[in-house]
């Protein structure tokens, strides 16, 4: 779609973007289909993706998999989408607020690879990218284009001012690459930030148990509330819960203990303990508490291939692959690079 189509049509139907709504739609077919095409669009797929906008992307996405179900929240752009026949015959359009869905039940429907491919609205990313792990058995990958900041926050190394609960969540149960970085003139409207797309496998060889995410991220979550103080401030309040009968200094002690158990120095900042660690520290913490809660079930509230164009319409990648990550990717991701809305 040229951009003075997609400026013909908002004038048309009297759309006005929102910013709000994370509306700053890709303009360019060719862009679009690059990005299908590296997210692993295939024959035989059934795809979801979150905010169709003028289904630039999901018309590339219809043209390379089997099936796609889209979901959009304005009312505006669907009645368009309806009306101007702009989505192909194997693309299945929902009116909803892709926070209310109920994914477990979608992702139950078939047996096809599945997998969630989309230019997110930036002010559902990050919870949306949470319910993506949660629903990590039932996808082959996922694929979102996110603002920059919050895609370095997936890929960051320990110790990094960008390391924080999200990366730890992802670098426990994924592998991550930056697969594009797409700059904002590539968008209508242009966004502020630079844009990347980046591509999240569950890894074969996570070393979670079953209900062991929700309890790591309990941790993390306290721990980094704290970030710049020593660990154990962070986690005063878990240590109440472990040992309510304890007093403050007792309870210290203990927490020192555990640490010390699992080879962590108590005086170490939360961003300098890696993932494994923050694991091992929540294990330990289990085994001498009281019983853990299980993992809720967190799914909600919230054709053929076409050629691979031989000239990329993609910006070329600013920085080295993401393979400084140490976890081992299920399907042999081939990074591309990374950087970013
Ligand atoms: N896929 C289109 C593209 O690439 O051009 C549009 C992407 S635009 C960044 C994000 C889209 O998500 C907008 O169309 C916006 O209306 C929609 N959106 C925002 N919040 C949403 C929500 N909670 N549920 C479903 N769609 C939402």
């Amino acid at each position: 779609m040229k951009l003075s189509r997609l400026r013909a049509l908002l004038d048309e139907h009297g759309l006005r973007l929102s910013r709000d709504l994370g509306q700053n739609f890709l303009v360019d077919g060719g862009l679009a289909d690059e990005l299908a095409s590296r997210a692993g669009a295939s024959a035989g797929d059934f795809i979801f993706e979150v905010g169709t906008g003028l289904g630039v992307l999901t018309r590339a996405l219809a043209a390379r998999a089997e099936r796609v179900r889209t979901v959009e929240i304005d009312s505006g752009l669907v009645r368009t989408l309806k009306s101007e026949s702009l989505l192909p015959d194997n693309v299945e359009l929902i009116h909803a607020d892709a926070r209310e869905i109920d994914w477990r039940a979608w992702l139950a429907e078939s047996d096809q690879p599945k997998r969630v491919i989309a230019n997110l609205p930036y002010s559902i990313a990050t919870p949306l990218l949470r319910t993506l792990l949660d629903l990590r058995e039932s996808l082959e990958d996922w694929s979102v284009m996110l603002q920059s900041e919050v895609a370095e926050r997936l890929v960051a190394d320990t110790g990094t001012r960008a390391y924080g609960s999200l990366t730890v969540l992802h670098r426990l149960v994924a592998d991550v690459d930056t697969i594009a970085t797409v700059p904002p003139e590539r968008f209508f409207p242009r966004p502020k930030v630079e844009s990347s797309f980046v591509r999240v496998w569950p890894r074969a060889d996570c070393p979670l148990r079953p209900g062991e995410l929700l309890r790591v991220e309990r941790l993390i979550r306290a721990a980094f509330s704290q970030r710049r103080k020593r660990v154990t401030n962070g986690l005063d309040r878990i240590a109440e819960k472990n040992w309510p009968d304890l007093d403050k200094s007792a309870r210290r002690g203990r927490l020192e203990d555990v640490l010390g158990t699992v080879g962590l120095d108590p005086g170490l900042r939360p961003e300098r303990i890696e993932p494994e660690a923050w694991l091992a520290l929540s294990r330990q913490l289990d085994s001498e508490g009281p019983e853990p809660s299980s993992e809720v079930a967190a799914a909600s509230p919230t054709a053929a291939p076409s050629a691979t164009p031989t000239a990329s319409p993609l910006a070329a990648p600013t920085a080295a692959p993401t393979a400084k990550r140490k976890g081992k990717s299920a399907r042999g991701a081939s990074g591309k690079g990374r950087s970013g809305r």
